[in-house]
């Protein structure tokens, strides 16, 4: 028996379907350690929002999009021009630069086409959707929690998931901590307006993405129109995750929290990578070094390559 099939029969899956039918496919919770079960949340697959956050949304309107006329032109398109990647809707994927060592989610932006658009957002530049992109399950993984890791092959630049949450903005909601949020909460600055997308108790799978110093993903933002040159309305992003490097069935998932995640709750990370930020005190005998790392990925690459057809979005 390989070890691919001895894995399954040993899973303890403990939760059949975590994403309630809201997803394409049915996503497993499994635990084969011990009895701790994931809290409770509420599943949704697209940002909640707040009635503040509804209020404050921005209509885009036909300046703030492209005159191309039916198919958009890489070349000339507004929208493309107001993006820092391309997107190869052929393939599904995104023109990161693989090698990354460590991305701040700022660095990626893309603009979608819309209905406001000269091509009314029907050319092939759509990259997002509201369904999780890959298939991925959530495992239970001592110290650590729950992770997600993938459950197929991954190239460089593909959307996995996004990540998503309620919607707030700072100082507005009451039952939110301003300052620091949650353990679920990401910080996006728009404009004037500092907002949380907070995935305490209402998200996807996303919520249980963990963090690395060495991330194989990175979030994108991805907008539904360009920024109007002055608004003081919110034009509010998908923050799309994508995979930064290849990764294989069984590989776990991760993101860059940044450093501050660490230092304001006085925590060690626990990576083990060798450009870890937040070392631990085991962190000499157990730390993987480079060599180790760039053999892992040349592996996974190779993986990736003789297995295309696996990568496929759901
Ligand atoms: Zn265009
Ligand atoms: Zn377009
Ligand atoms: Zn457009």
């Amino acid at each position: 028996m390989s070890d691919e099939q001895n894995k399954t029969i040993a899973d303890n899956v403990i939760i059949y379907d975590i994403a309630d039918g809201i997803e394409p496919i049915p996503v497993k919770v499994i635990n084969n350690f011990d009895d701790t079960y994931p809290f409770s949340f509420e599943y949704g697959s697209k940002h909640r929002l707040t009635k503040e956050v509804k209020q404050l949304l921005h209509n885009p309107t036909p300046t703030d999009g492209c005159d191309c006329a039916t198919d958009c032109n890489p070349k000339t398109c507004r929208c493309q021009a107001g993006s820092t990647v391309k997107f190869y809707s052929n393939v599904r994927r995104v023109s990161l630069r693989s090698d990354t060592q460590t991305v701040q989610s700022d660095e990626y932006q893309y603009i979608e086409c819309g209905k406001h658009c000269g091509c009314h957002g029907k050319c092939g530049r759509q990259l997002s959707r509201d369904t999780i992109f890959k298939k991925m399950e959530i495992r239970y993984k001592p110290v650590i929690g729950f992770i997600v890791t993938a459950c197929q092959h991954i190239a460089p630049g593909m959307p996995i998931l996004n990540y998503v949450g309620s919607i707030v903005i700072n100082g507005v909601n009451e039952d939110f901590d301003p300052d620091f949020g949650t353990d679920y909460t990401f910080n996006l600055y728009e404009g004037d307006l500092l907002v949380h997308c907070d995935a305490a108790k209402y998200g996807n799978i996303s919520r249980f993405i963990s963090h690395s110093c060495y991330p194989n993903a990175c979030l994108m933002k991805v907008y539904p129109c360009n920024k109007p040159a002055e608004t003081d309305k919110l034009i509010l992003p998908k923050l799309v995750i994508v995979a930064l490097r290849s990764i294989v069935p069984g590989d776990e998932i991760t993101i860059d929290y940044g450093i501050d995640y660490f230092r304001e709750r006085d925590l060690p990370c626990l990576c083990y990578n060798y450009n870890c930020r937040a070392p631990p005190d085991d962190f000499e005998e157990k730390c993987k070094t480079l060599d180790d790392i760039n053999k892992e990925r040349a592996k996974s690459r190779r993986q990736v390559q003789a297995n295309m057809d696996d990568s496929k979005d759901l």
